[in-house]
This record gives C-alpha cells, sequence and structure tokens, in this order.
C-alpha cells in the first residue's frame, strides 16, 4: 500500500518512482500495489498490479474482514535497524508478546485511559511510531493522531492547537523536535488551552536538561524521558507513573521497567557493577520481557552473535550503550559502545554511511564520524580520500563531488543519513595496523583532545582534519 506522495516542510515527496524502482529492484514482486491518490503528484500506473484505493472504496465500503488468528509467536513485522556493520539487521517482533507489552505499557508507563487521546508526533515507519502512533494506543482503547506535517508549520504552536482542538491527553515526541521548537516564540506554549494533557514522554536520544526544562517551565507539564530501543519496541527505563508516583531526575531516563532485568556489566570482565556511578555496558539478563525481538529476520545465528555473546563470559542481552546507576537506582545514558551515532533521534551505522558513499567512482576510501551537534545531538560527518589526488586544490570539483556524494547516500539510505558535510583529505588517519581512528576523527571535529596518537601511521593525517574543520 502506498500513495502518490508526502508532504514535507511544504515540499511534495513523491513516493510512487520510490516504490517502483523498489519493486524493480526486489526478488519478491507482490501481485498487487494499492494506491491512495492524495492529489499531490501524477502516478504512472502499471497495468494490471496498480490498483486505486478511490476505485475499490465505495465497492468494499461495507466489507466485514473477518479475524486471521495465528499464533503468538506469529511474526508482526520488520523494522530494520543499523549496526556496526554495512548490513542493517531486520529486527523480528512477535504478535502476542507485543501486544501484552504494549497493553501494558498504556496504563502503567504513559498513564493513558480508554477514551483519551495519544498524540505520537514520531514518523510511522520508525519503531516509536509503529508502537505509539498505531498499535499501542489502540490496543489500550485510546484515539491515536496522524499528523503529517513539521513542529514549525505553519508556527511553533501546530502541536498545541492540536492538543487543544482534540484534548490529547497523552504526548509522545523526541528532545530533537523539542530543540528545534526552542528557536521559536516561547508565548506559542501557551496560547491554547492544554489542561487535558497529563505529560509530555520524550525518547530516542539523551534528553539534555536545559531542553528538558525548558519544555517542562514552558508547558508547565511533567516531561517523562524513557529510553528503549527498535529491538525492544517499548521502554527499558523510565518511572512508571501509572503503578506507583516515580519523581523523575533531569538527565536521567529512570529506572528499569518491569520485565527487564537491567545490570550495568565490566566490558572487559563481564563482573556486573554493583557500586553507585560505575560505567558499564547496560545489558538485560534474559529473557527479554515480551515485546523485544525474537531473533534477526532470516539469521538467528547473527542475532545471538550480534546481541547475546559481546559481554565476555555471560550469555546476557548488550544493548551496546554505556551508563552508570546511582544511589537511587536511576540510570543515565552515556553514549553507544559500538559506531553507531543517533541524527536526531534516528539511529544510524557510520558504517552503512562510509558503505554507501564508497558507492562512488571517485571515492578510494572515507571515515564516517558523528559529531556533537547543538540541534540534532549529533550530525554525521564524512572525509573522503579520492582515486584522484590532484582533484583536492581544485574547489569546484569538490563542491561538485560533495553534492554528488549526498545523492548517492539519499538514494542508498535516505536522505536521514546524508552527512552534514563531505570533506576531502590526502589521507585519513589510521592506526598502523591499518585500522580507522574514527574516534580520533571523532574528538578533533568537537574540538576535543584526540588521545594518544603514538600508535597512529601518518600524524599528518589528523592536521589535515583539524585544519578542515577550524576553517
Ligand atoms: P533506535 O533503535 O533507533 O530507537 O535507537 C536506540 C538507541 O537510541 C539506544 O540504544 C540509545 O543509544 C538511544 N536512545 C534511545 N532513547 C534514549 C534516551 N531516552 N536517552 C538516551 N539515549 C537514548
Amino acid at each position: 500500500m502506498s500513495a502518490d506522495a508526502g508532504s514535507r516542510g511544504g515540499k511534495v515527496v513523491e513516493y510512487k518512482p520510490l516504490l517502483d524502482e523498489a519493486i524493480r529492484l526486489s526478488a519478491h514482486k507482490p501481485n498487487s500495489v494499492l494506491l491512495v491518490d492524495r492529489g499531490l503528484a501524477k502516478m504512472a500506473m502499471t497495468e494490471g498490479r496498480d490498483l486505486l484505493w478511490s476505485n475499490l472504496r465505495d465497492q468494499h465500503l461495507n466489507d466485514v474482514v473477518p479475524c486471521e488468528w495465528v499464533d503468538s509467536t506469529h511474526p508482526s513485522y520488520t523494522l530494520y535497524t543499523s549496526g556496526t556493520t554495512g548490513k542493517p539487521k531486520g529486527v523480528q517482533r512477535d504478535t502476542g508478546g507485543y501486544t501484552v507489552a504494549l497493553a501494558s505499557s498504556i496504563p502503567n508507563i504513559f498513564c493513558g485511559k480508554p477514551g483519551e487521546t495519544f498524540f505520537c508526533t514520531s514518523d510511522i515507519g520508525w519503531v516509536v511510531g509503529h508502537s505509539y502512533i498505531i498499535y499501542g494506543p489502540l490496543i489500550g482503547g485510546m484515539a491515536t493522531i496522524m499528523y503529517e506535517g513539521l513542529p514549525t508549520r505553519p508556527d511553533g504552536g501546530i502541536w498545541w492547537s492540536l492538543v487543544e482542538k482534540y484534548k490529547v491527553t497523552v504526548m509522545f515526541s523526541a528532545p530533537t523536535a523539542i530543540r528545534v521548537l526552542k528557536k521559536q516564540d516561547p508565548a506559542l506554549l501557551t496560547q491554547y488551552d492544554l489542561s487535558s494533557l497529563k505529560a509530555l514522554f520524550l525518547a530516542g536520544e539523551p534528553l539534555d536538561e536545559p531542553t528538558a526544562k525548558w519544555i517542562s517551565e514552558g508547558l508547565g507539564k511533567p516531561i517523562i524521558d524513557n529510553y528503549w530501543q527498535t529491538e525492544t519496541g517499548w521502554p527499558i527505563l523510565t518511572v512508571c507513573n501509572g503503578i506507583e508516583k516515580t519523581p523523575s531526575k533531569f538527565g536521567s531516563p529512570g529506572k528499569a521497567v518491569y520485565g527487564y532485568d537491567v545490570k550495568l556489566l565490566d566490558d572487559q570482565t563481564g563482573e556486573e557493577l554493583t557500586q553507585p556511578n560505575q560505567k558499564g555496558v547496560v545489558a538485560i539478563e534474559g529473557p527479554l520481557p515480551p515485546g523485544c525481538l525474537q531473533t534477526v529476520w532470516g539469521d538467528d545465528d547473527r542475532f545471538v552473535k550480534t546481541y547475546w555473546t559481546t559481554v565476555p563470559g555471560k550469555m546476557v542481552y548488550s544493548t551496546f550503550d554505556w551508563g552508570i546507576k546511582d544511589e537511587d537506582g536511576y540510570f543515565f545514558i552515556l553514549g553507544r559502545t559500538d559506531d553507531v551515532i543517533n541524527v536526531a533521534g534516528h539511529r544510524l551505522g557510520t558504517r552503512e554511511i562510509e558503505e554507501s558513499i564508497s558507492g562512488h567512482a571517485a571515492v578510494a576510501e572515507v571515515a564516517v564520524v558523528g559529531v556533537a551537534d547543538n540541534l540534532k545531538g549529533q550530525v554525521a560527518m564524512a572525509f573522503a580520500v579520492l582515486k584522484d589526488g590532484s582533484l583536492l586544490s581544485d574547489a569546484s570539483a569538490l563542491l561538485k563531488l560533495e553534492g554528488e556524494i549526498m545523492k548517492v547516500v539519499d538514494n542508498s539510505l535516505g536522505a536521514v543519513a546524508r552527512p552534514a558535510r563531505v570533506r576531502f583529505v590526502a589521507v585519513l588517519p589510521k592506526t598502523r595496523s591499518g585500522k580507522l581512528l574514527r574516534r580520533a576523527i571523532q574528538a578533533v571535529c568537537e574540538g576535543r583532545d584526540p588521545g594518544d596518537l603514538t600508535t597512529m601511521d601518518d600524524p599528518t593525517a589528523l592536521l589535515q582534519i583539524s585544519d578542515l574543520v577550524k576553517a
């Protein structure tokens, strides 16, 4: 099922050509494609395959579709997510467990009640959208709002006008969106009647204290951080106010949610860290609670190897996040243990972007790192070595190449993965054994000390990057 196009910030994003190309590339082709014509773009229809919703709607308006009974372990969907390799993993979710997890989370975590309205500003293509635009609220007997648009169009009050209009009680968004709103007139936060709203939940990336304070004071509502992953499908850490009133702490998503046995483990020894404020890998003791992934689609071995065998000596699920726990049991998430970056709440593998950029014929080698950004949390920066080094002195050729490379990424991974900049260098910083020093590049980009460089093959490599960043 698809549509002619979507609309983003007043721009039409055509879907049909993307869909046709995806079907052309796929080994398993659908017999039929049902299309909604929203009147945004022209569609080229494929005879015998493409069907128009408007033609079929009247014919089937009163059809009763019987329930399809499936086992609780029947897969409900797969969502692809980034890891440290160039090959995204298909997170496979079951049906029964997921339903149980979401149904329990609506009253216990989100304090939502049947008959009320849930407004999640995510995109339905991401896990938060699956769980809390579609399934969670509807399973919990709540109405749900699907809103297509930016939080700033026509102005920064649009969301709050929807809260007033639909008497929203539970709202869910991401810190990046709030940082975008911070640039708008704060008076827009108080123009509408928000008396129905009980709390605003934020997830997907670290919630910085200034942003949390700004929105909480502006709205006069509790802000509730919650930490989870595509893999889990619902929160791992938060405060479950529906069970027991629990104060939030700025900078912490909260405590382990029921069903999750969350531990901090030493990454070298696998030992559990039991003292407060010790930094370790955030791990979950098996079995995972209902709702969490069953396996990696089509690759059980990869599921076990990736998630369950990285902590030495123990078979535990690794989140690949660093964390600490304070004396009151509140966790603080300190960032990823792997090469995954978080751009505006979207998880991207730097290796994936590197692989995509390497697909450009002019590129010999490339390093992609995540660099701190005030608005998006992190952005991707690419440093490429060209096959033809003489181009390095040709500024207009480099500008053209940067545009071309961004297009390559757009086409293979989508615009969210597009690096903020592609810079060109003669050589990349590596260890003598040839390992790319991504962390040193990242440190230089963020104006931090790159650390011990004695193992570096060519110290001038980092200087070049430092010069480019300063320029
Ligand atoms: P995704 O699977 O795209 O939802 O990304 C999951 C990753 O996002 C986690 O492993 C964390 O690194 C990060 N993340 C999600 N929620 C939070 C949060 N509330 N605080 C800090 N990091 C978060």
